[in-house]
């Protein structure tokens, strides 16, 4: 691997959305390039960089060449709280807005910097929800590639959501609708797909957005094609440009403490959690967790709790809850609820380290909210899944988990949920739903076996995609193909 000092060429700078769930696959991703012999630049802000501080010095102490640049975000120029630099602050919907216009203002400071590098940029690699950044690869005449954080399945969706407008005359939100153009027969709801920032205020950002979708000069995404083979080639034809699947990109990554501190600090002693796992028996532990953005409101902790009870197996259960205003308050759960489940339960009370958990032999089943990183890292360990979608893209996740590669049981989420609603307007799953679900899955009958079967199976292919396969190849092809379209000297 070459050093900072020793710069190897092409220069891809990297500027993710600042959501975790935007943030750590573009991690995955700076150390995936890296490690293949391109130089980084990783685009941040003051306080996101505080929150990764571990992984900025693991990554000098490795000598990597990653550099991590925090840009100062405008936030009083735009009336947002000083250090309201993540979407994970914010909790009103206004706010929203102010944050992608400051996102918006980094244009010209970043423009600066990179004109000053010594190593001039080769191309930029930007979320889909940071749409500004096409103007700034075209000021510096470099192509901007778009990282979009859903896979093939869920884009094609969205994309021929969006571009055919297929909800324009829907008035109900649950109504099912075709998917005209989908390869196979699909039907989606208004609610319960993802809503490109649709609401009233947006439109300028959304109409961008969709506007830099179509003239980016290719897309990349953190899954495999091994995977979703279809749905990859039909977005491909759909959008007409190549798609480089490149994951999953955490599994190039075999330095633990970069895995274990991904996106932030776990609030759980990490030695204490292993050894809590390896006093477990293999396969019999079942992780629950919904992400870095959702929080649970109390009514559900408490039917959660019951459900996990009840069914008597063990569980990880990692707790983001409304219900405390600091990490260190204790939580509401059912009285006497943590004495009845001590030896079997471990609630982690903040952040998990989610993928080294995922990984342990111990752990035999996940309850996700089917964020795709959590999807994906789900897949990796080869594990069966309970789904959970909460909102956004979740819901198609929840579609291609269950019914196309059929490693997964739905608890039997009908509404959304997000963590601007107030508690009385969440619709709360059942702890006798929750209860037949975990049965089902971390059981021993018939279909759960074929389901667990398939999960490995799935494991085995993410595994050699990254190895040896479609995605080292992608990676090794996407670097080739910066590197033969020089950089911007050499196009001047
Ligand atoms: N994550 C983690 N610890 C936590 C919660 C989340 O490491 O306590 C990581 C998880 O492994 C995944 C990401 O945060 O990589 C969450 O992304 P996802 O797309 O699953 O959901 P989102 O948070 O965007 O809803």
């Amino acid at each position: 691997m070459n050093s900072l000092d020793d710069a190897p060429n092409p220069h891809f700078v990297l500027i993710p959305f600042m959501a975790q769930g935007h943030t750590i696959p573009m991690i995955d991703m700076a150390h995936l390039l890296a490690k293949h012999g391109a130089m980084v630049s990783f685009i941040t802000t003051p306080v996101n960089a505080a929150r990764i501080q571990s992984t900025i010095d693991r990554a000098r102490e490795l000598n990597i060449p990653i550099r991590f640049v925090p840009l100062r975000l405008p936030c009083a120029e735009v009336g947002l709280p000083d250090g309201c630099e993540n979407v994970d602050e914010i909790l009103e919907k206004d706010q929203v807005m102010k944050m992608t216009d400051a996102y918006s203002m980094l244009h010209k400071p970043l423009v600066l910097y990179l004109q000053e590098q010594s190593v001039p940029p080769s191309c930029i690699v930007s979320d889909l929800c940071q749409p500004w950044t096409g103007d700034v690869a075209r000021e510096l005449g470099i192509p901007r590639l778009m990282f979009n954080g859903f896979c093939a399945f869920a884009s094609l969706c969205r994309y021929l959501i969006h571009q055919d407008k297929i909800f324009e005359n829907v008035a109900d939100g649950d109504e099912l609708v075709i998917l005209p153009g989908f390869p196979h027969h699909l039907e989606v709801s208004k609610a319960r797909s993802p809503g490109n920032f649709n609401s009233p205020g947006f439109e300028k950002f959304s109409a961008k957005i969709l506007d830099e979708e179509r003239r980016a000069d290719s897309v990349v995404t953190n899954s495999f094609y091994e995977l979703e083979p279809l749905y990859v080639d039909s977005y491909q034809k759909r959008i007409g440009k190549r798609v480089w699947t490149i994951g999953p990109m955490f599994l190039f990554n075999s330095d633990t403490s970069t895995i274990a501190d991904r996106g932030a600090k776990a609030s759980v002693n990490q030695k204490y959690c292993m050894e809590w796992l390896d006093s477990m028996k293999r396969g019999s532990v079942l992780y629950v967790s919904f992400g870095s953005m959702a929080r649970t409101v109390v009514s559900q902790l408490e039917e959660i709790a019951m459900g996990l009870e009840d069914s008597k197996r063990p569980f990880l259960w990692v707790i983001k809850s409304d219900n405390k205003p600091s990490e260190t308050d204790k939580l509401f759960l059912p009285e006497g609820f943590e004495e009845r489940t001590r030896g079997r339960g471990l609630i982690i009370q903040g952040w998990a380290p989610q993928a080294l958990i995922l990984s342990h032999p111990s752990v035999g089943g996940f309850v996700t909210h089917c964020g795709w990183n959590s999807t994906i890292e789900g897949v990796s360990a080869g594990l069966p899944m309970i789904t959970w979608p909460h909102c956004a893209e979740q819901f198609l996740n929840e579609e291609l988990i269950v019914n196309v590669l059929k490693v997964g049981l739905a608890v039997g989420v009908q509404s959304i949920t997000n963590r601007t609603m107030k508690p009385d307007e969440v619709s709360i799953v059942k702890r006798d739903q929750i209860e037949r679900a975990v049965v089902e899955l971390m059981g021993k009958e018939t279909g759960p076996e074929e389901r667990r079967a398939r999960a490995k199976e799935l494991k085995e292919k993410a595994r050699k995609a990254i190895d040896e396969g479609s995605s080292y190849n992608n990676v090794m092809q996407l670097i080739e193909y910066i590197s033969s379209r020089g950089t911007r000297t050499d196009v001047q």
